[in-house]
């Protein structure tokens, strides 16, 4: 029934698609049809699905404990010819979930925005046969734009912890085994100097040669020029000898 469903709503999406310059088209995120240049279509899709039994192996079995769950979704997908071979859509549904028992509750909001798009690299016809091919490739904002995006954070950051402690070099002869690590660096704004770090803890800045480049430290120094932060505290190799050049005299 679902799928009869699914499938009725995508006849009637392409039933209603409205295209610019006349001619009447539309297309999906799956199929071949392209759309022409400057042609632009929308549509709305809605979508019901509700079960109330599922199968154990043989055992067809009723949801006490959730009762019947439903699952509504509307979904707004407008479709745009940048060339007669290139063509851009996204889409955007709204989803409502609901449980009739049970302690699980519905939620409701908007899901998994998604980009596509769809190119056609290749047409060539003999006689009545004509062959093209396609390729159709998207990404959806929740895996791409935040599940991934997170974890990737997370691995560069720990990166910091874990390979700048065995790779590199150490311009500093600290008690521990940090490193700098110039490509750790490029990747975490300038995190990867850490021996420098691990040197002088309290310092804002950790690239301290010219090559250490530290987005981190033209950041703080931004804010600071601003005066959205204050008391930075820098360690400079130059500073720290003039201080410690008189201490040195007198010992
Ligand atoms: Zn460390």
């Amino acid at each position: 029934m679902k799928k009869f469903v699914n499938n009725m709503l995508v006849a009637a999406m392409i039933a209603t698609g409205i295209a610019w310059g006349g001619v009447v088209s539309a297309q999906t995120d799956l199929d071949a049809i392209m759309m022409n240049k400057n042609q632009f279509c929308q549509g709305i899709t809605y979508d019901y699905s509700s079960w109330d039994h599922y199968w154990e192996g043989t055992f067809k079995r009723d949801n006490a404990n959730l009762g019947t769950v439903s699952t509504q979704a509307l979904m707004y997908m407008p479709n745009y010819g940048i060339t007669n071979n290139l063509n851009v859509m996204a889409s955007v549904p709204y989803v409502w979930t609901k449980a009739t028992q049970g302690t699980l509750h519905g939620v409701n909001g908007l899901q998994d925005f998604s980009v596509f798009v769809k190119w056609r690299p290749l047409v060539f016809s003999s006689g009545k046969n004509k062959f093209s091919l396609f390729a159709i490739g998207g990404f959806s904002m929740v895996l791409w734009g935040i599940a991934l995006k997170t974890v990737i954070g997370w691995h560069f950051t720990w990166l910091v912890n874990s390979a700048t402690h065995l790779w590199g070099s150490r311009r500093f002869d600290t008690r521990d085994d940090s490193r700098n690590n110039g490509l750790i660096a490029a990747v975490t704004f300038g995190e990867g100097w850490h021996n420098n770090h691990h040197a002088h803890p309290r310092s804002a800045r950790h690239g301290l040669a010219w090559y250490e480049f530290d987005i981190n430290w033209i950041q703080i120094r931004l804010l600071e020029k601003v005066g959205l932060v204050s008391n930075v505290y820098a360690y400079s190799e130059k500073a720290e000898r003039a201080e410690l050049t008189p201490i040195q005299e007198a010992a």
